[in-house]
């Protein structure tokens, strides 16, 4: 859904991401092809997380001549230059998310529906510094998810008829 009030900040970070874009493809040799600046365009404008197959097919939807091999190839090259981050919810269909500038944060996953819920907690910070020292490493990133059962889907189980879960 379109957030007219974030609009101003979004056009900045994404000529931003852009340039960040653009000085990695130069930096390692791949060509700047317009689908390539299209793809991440899109990928800016989703909110929350996306698997490739329905990125693919919205973006055929909306007549973008991508095709899926460019998608994907691009994915890779969005992850290597960390524009994009991959997430593997438990299940075999990798989802995604745009990194840049977005506010670090965890997953929790209904195991009803699979949805995915995102929260922030300071403490996670914490772990990492004390990891980093107790461990005498540096750390890149983390990965930290959460499975169980959504509100909704709790309140399903004791009380029939079953309530349906917004989308
Ligand atoms: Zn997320
Ligand atoms: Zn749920």
């Amino acid at each position: 859904m379109a957030n007219f009030i974030g609009m101003k900040e979004n056009q900045e970070s994404l000529d931003t991401v852009k340039k960040i874009f653009t000085e990695y493809l130069e930096g390692k040799g791949h060509r700047k092809t317009p689908e390539r600046y299209t793809i991440l365009k899109e990928i800016y404008a989703t909110e929350g997380h996306f698997d490739i197959e329905t990125l693919y097919i919205r973006m055929k939807n909306n007549k973008y001549r991508v095709s899926r091999a460019t998608l994907y190839n691009t994915i890779e090259l969005l992850l290597d230059c960390n524009l994009v981050t991959k997430h593997q919810f438990g299940n075999n269909c990798a989802q995604f998310e745009r990194s840049f500038k977005f506010r670090q944060h965890d997953h929790f996953i209904c195991l009803a529906n699979g949805e995915v819920m995102e929260f922030y907690d300071a403490r996670v910070n914490e772990i990492k510094d004390f990891v980093e020292k107790e461990l005498k490493v540096k750390i890149t990133h983390h990965s930290l998810t959460f499975y169980g059962i959504c509100e909704n889907h709790q309140a399903e189980k004791k009380s029939a008829p079953a309530i349906k879960e917004k989308k």
